[in-house]
């Protein structure tokens, strides 16, 4: 049975953080794998489909995803990235489960001996339930195998306080600010490397319609939030509305800027 007891706030905004690790978790593994770039929109988004048809459905759910071994990183700082911010929750997990996780069941089992003995045995089921979080062992990588995903969820229902059975003690409040400030860290490190921290990002690709300079603004956590904005002002002949006397793109206008810029390429 699972039940939650109320969270605070600061686990509330642990939570939070660590949700957004893990819905942006794909795309940092999949940046990884990509050279790094100041070009927006991005050629190959899937996002960019996203924002015509108007769905925001994460596109990496629950699945585990275990950092793989790449031959041959592109972007480094992405890399470096995924190594710590997985480091960093994993570690999470070993330290919270050690306070505030039961230990594994010891019963009596009787031997088939004569004259009859019995021993402690630790209880399988109890061993093996997968709301547990295992640690990793000379033989044996534990919960780590499940990856940065299972980890994230499984901190999210430590600062939540959701309880499966008696497994988890409620988490002290000391534990509860360290935990947020490892998901803040987490989030911004993941943020930072997929160029998603908000910070402007001067486009490689001038303005379609007046050449002007193109800077892409992208808010925390959601790139397909993001706006360009023309350099040129009301002159420039771009199909959007005038935002503080420059033409600016955002939502489905992006999908027509994108278009544009293709096709001037071509
Ligand atoms: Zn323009």
């Amino acid at each position: 049975m699972t039940t939650h007891t109320a969270p605070d706030a600061t686990a509330t905004i642990a939570a939070y953080d660590l949700r957004a690790v893990r819905e942006q978790w794909g795309d940092l593994l999949a940046a990884i794998g990509r050279p790094p770039r100041a070009e927006w929109p991005p050629r190959d988004s899937r996002a960019l489909g996203a924002v015509a048809e108007e769905a925001d459905e994460p596109a990496v759910g629950r699945l585990p995803l275990v950092l793989r071994e790449h031959p041959a990183p592109l972007n480094l700082g992405a890399l470096d990235a995924a190594i710590s911010v997985e480091q960093a929750l994993f570690e999470s997990c070993d330290v919270i489960a050690a306070a505030f996780q039961r230990p594994v069941r010891r019963r009596r089992v009787a031997l088939r001996s004569f004259p009859p003995r019995t021993v402690m045995r630790e209880d399988q089921a109890d061993r093996d339930d997968p709301a547990r979080w295992h640690y990793p062992a000379p033989t044996s990588p534990g919960s780590r195998a499940y990856g940065l995903h299972w980890a994230a969820c499984w901190l999210e229902g430590r600062a939540l306080g959701e309880q499966v059975g008696d497994l988890f003690t409620p988490l002290s409040p000391l534990v509860i600010d360290d935990l947020a400030a490892v998901a803040r860290r987490a989030r911004t490190r993941v943020e930072t490397a997929l160029g998603r921290d908000g910070r402007p990002t001067a486009l490689d690709r001038s303005c379609p319609y007046c050449r002007g300079h193109l800077t892409a603004h992208t808010r925390s956590g959601d790139p397909m939030a993001a706006t360009v904005v023309c350099s040129t002002g009301s002159a420039c002949t771009a199909p959007v509305l005038l935002d503080r006397g420059r033409r600016v793109w955002a939502g489905a206008d992006l999908v027509g800027l994108y278009v544009a810029l293709e096709s001037a390429q071509r």
